[in-house]
C-alpha cells in the first residue's frame, strides 16, 4: 500500500474527504496518494501562515540562518531516498535527480549563509538640494506571507528556490507543489519543520491549481506571490493578484549558436546534447534551437545524430539510463502534433520523432522555419532543431528573435563575437562557450520578454521578499 501524505498546516498533520494517487511516471504503479485540499484547508493555511507572521518576522537572523542549513543537513542525509523519488514522480533520470538533490543542499547552505546579510544602508540625504542637515538609513523588512507555487520539473530545488529565501527573509509561507509531482517538496517542507522551522511558518497544500490556484493567489493576506510554471498560468496570475508582488519564472525556447571559429566542436556537441535532452527537455533552460555557422555545420549535424541516437532510453530509476518518461503521455501526443504540423510545412525529421507511451525518441529536426510551433513555442520536451546560418551574427539575431527571453548560449573564441552577443540577446542570462542550461543557484535567475518578471537566486530572492522601509532624520531642529 503507498503512503499517504496528509497536508501539513500550522504544524500539524491533516487529512480531507478526497484523495488523488501519484504515479511513477515509467512504471505507472501508484507511489503515494496526497490529501487534496479543498477552500476550508486553503483558508486554514493562509490564516495560519497570516497569523505566523509576527513569530516568523521576529526570528534572529542567526536562527533563521541556522535553521534553513539544518534543512539542508537533512536532505544531505535523505539524499538517495529523494533522488529514487524524484526519479519515480517527476520521471528525472536519477543521474540527473541526484544532481538536483546536490543542487539544492548547495542552494540551501548559500541561501542559510545570506539569511545573515538582510541589511539596508545609509542613504546620503545631504546630496540633495533640500536634504541639508538630515540623514537617512534604509532597512528590509519581511514582506509577509508568500505563496509558493512550484512546477512539476524540478520538484526540489525549484521549491529550496522558494522557501529557503522567504525563511531566510522571515516570511511565512502557504507552499503548493505541482499535482504531478507533489512528494518531494512535502519531503522538503517536512525537512524544513524538523529543522525547527515554527508552527504556520510552511503550510503545504496539495491540489489541483485550476481549484485552489485562483482563491490562494487573489487572497488579500498573500504579500507576495512566487511562482515558476509555464507562461500560460504566469498570465492568468498577473491578472488576477491585484496589489502584490509578483515573482513568475516561466518558460523559454533557449537558443545556442554556434561560430565557426569555435575552440572544440565536440566539446559544442556533448554540451548541446545535454542541454536539449537532459530531462527529456523538460527544463525551462533547455536547448530548443541551435544555430550552427554553415562552415561548420554538416560536421556538428552528423555528429549530433550519432551521439543523440546513441542515448539510452529506460526507467530513469537506472543511473545508466539518459532518456526516461514524459510527464504525462499527452506531452508526448502533444509533440507528435508539433512535428507533424512542422513536417507538413518542410521540417525534416533526421533522429527520432516518435514515441511509445510516455517514451519520446531523443528527436532532431532540420529545415525548420522560424515561423512554425516548433521554433518559436516552447517544446518542452527532448525535440531540438538544428539551422544553419551564414554568419555568427545572423545566428544571434535568429536566437534573439520571438517572444521568450529566458537564457542563449553562445560558442566562441573571438572575443568580440561573444561581446556582440551579450549585447544583442534579450535574455536574462547569456552563457559565453556553454549551453544556456547552465545554472548555479546562488546567480540571480529569471527571464526577460515572456519569460517572466523578477529574479531568484539566494540573494536576488530574499531581496524580493523583503521590503525596503526608508528612515529619514531631520538633525536641523
Ligand atoms: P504549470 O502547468 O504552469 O504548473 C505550475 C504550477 O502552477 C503547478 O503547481 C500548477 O498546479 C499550478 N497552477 C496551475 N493553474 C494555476 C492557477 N490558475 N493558479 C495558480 N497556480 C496554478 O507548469 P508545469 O507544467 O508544472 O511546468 C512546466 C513549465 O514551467 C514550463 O513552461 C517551464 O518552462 C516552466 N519552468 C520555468 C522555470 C524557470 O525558472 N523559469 C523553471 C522550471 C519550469 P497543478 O500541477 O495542480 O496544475
Amino acid at each position: 500500500m503507498a503512503n499517504t501524505y496528509s497536508l501539513l498546516i500550522d504544524g500539524k498533520e491533516i487529512s480531507t474527504g478526497k484523495t488523488a494517487q501519484v504515479f511513477d511516471k515509467f512504471s505507472g504503479e501508484a507511489i503515494g496518494q496526497v490529501f487534496v485540499a479543498g477552500p476550508e484547508q486553503l483558508e486554514q493555511a493562509v490564516s495560519a501562515a497570516f497569523a505566523a507572521r509576527g513569530k516568523i518576522a521576529e526570528l534572529s537572523s542567526f536562527r533563521r540562518a541556522e535553521i534553513i542549513r539544518k534543512a539542508a543537513g537533512i536532505l544531505r542525509d535523505r539524499k538517495e531516498t529523494i533522488a529514487g523519488l524524484i526519479a519515480r514522480e517527476a520521471g528525472k533520470p536519477l543521474k540527473y535527480a541526484s544532481t538536483e538533490v546536490e543542487r539544492a543542499i548547495e542552494n540551501l547552505e548559500y541561501v542559510s549563509e545570506e539569511a545573515k546579510r538582510i541589511h539596508g544602508e545609509t542613504v546620503p540625504i545631504d546630496a540633495g538640494k533640500s536634504g541639508a542637515g538630515r540623514f537617512g538609513y534604509y532597512e528590509r523588512f519581511p514582506v509577509g506571507v508568500v505563496a509558493a507555487i512550484t512546477p512539476f520539473n524540478f520538484p526540489l530545488n525549484l521549491v529550496a528556490h522558494k522557501i529557503g529565501p522567504a525563511v531566510a527573509a522571515g516570511c511565512p509561507i502557504v507552499f503548493k507543489p505541482a499535482s504531478t509531482a507533489p512528494l518531494t517538496g512535502f519531503e522538503l517542507a517536512k525537512a524544513f519543520a524538523e529543522a525547527g522551522l515554527p508552527a504556520g511558518g510552511l503550510n503545504t497544500l496539495f491540489g489541483s491549481g485550476k481549484e485552489i490556484g485562483d482563491p490562494l493567489v487573489a487572497d488579500p493576506r498573500i504579500a507576495k506571490i512566487s511562482f515558476t510554471g509555464s507562461r500560460a498560468v504566469g498570465e492568468r496570475i498577473i491578472r488576477i493578484a491585484g496589489l502584490k508582488k509578483v515573482t513568475l519564472e516561466l518558460g523559454g525556447n533557449c537558443g545556442v549558436v554556434i561560430d565557426k571559429d569555435l575552440i572544440s566542436l565536440d566539446y559544442a556537441v556533448n554540451r548541446c546534447l545535454m542541454g536539449a535532452f537532459a530531462n527529456q527537455g523538460q527544463v525551462c533552460i533547455s536547448v530548443q534551437r541551435i544555430y550552427v555557422h554553415r562552415k561548420r555545420y554538416d560536421e556538428f549535424l552528423k555528429s549530433f545524430i550519432a551521439k543523440t541516437n546513441a542515448l539510452k532510453m529506460g526507467n530513469p530509476i537506472d543511473p545508466a539510463t539518459d532518456i526516461g518518461p514524459m510527464i504525462t503521455e499527452d506531452d508526448a501526443r502533444r509533440l507528435d502534433d508539433w512535428i507533424g504540423e512542422a513536417q507538413k510545412q518542410g521540417a525534416k525529421v533526421v533522429a527520432g520523432g516518435k514515441h511509445e507511451g510516455v517514451m519520446y525518441h531523443p528527436t532532431v529536426i532540420t529545415d525548420a522555419k522560424p515561423e512554425m510551433k516548433i521554433v518559436k513555442d516552447e517544446l518542452f520536451g527532448p525535440v531540438v532543431v538544428v539551422i544553419p546560418v551564414d554568419s555568427f551574427e545572423d545566428g544571434v539575431k535568429a536566437c534573439d528573435e520571438g517572444s521568450y527571453g529566458l537564457q542563449a548560449g553562445v560558442f566562441t573564441s573571438n572575443i568580440n563575437r561573444a561581446y556582440f552577443a551579450v549585447r544583442a540577446i534579450n535574455a536574462g542570462g547569456i552563457v559565453v562557450n556553454d549551453v544556456p542550461t547552465f545554472r548555479i543557484d546562488h546567480m540571480p535567475y529569471g527571464g526577460n520578454k515572456g519569460s517572466g518578471i523578477g529574479r531568484e537566486g539566494s540573494r536576488f530572492a530574499i531581496d524580493e521578499m523583503t521590503t525596503i522601509r526608508m528612515v529619514v532624520f531631520n538633525l536641523n531642529e
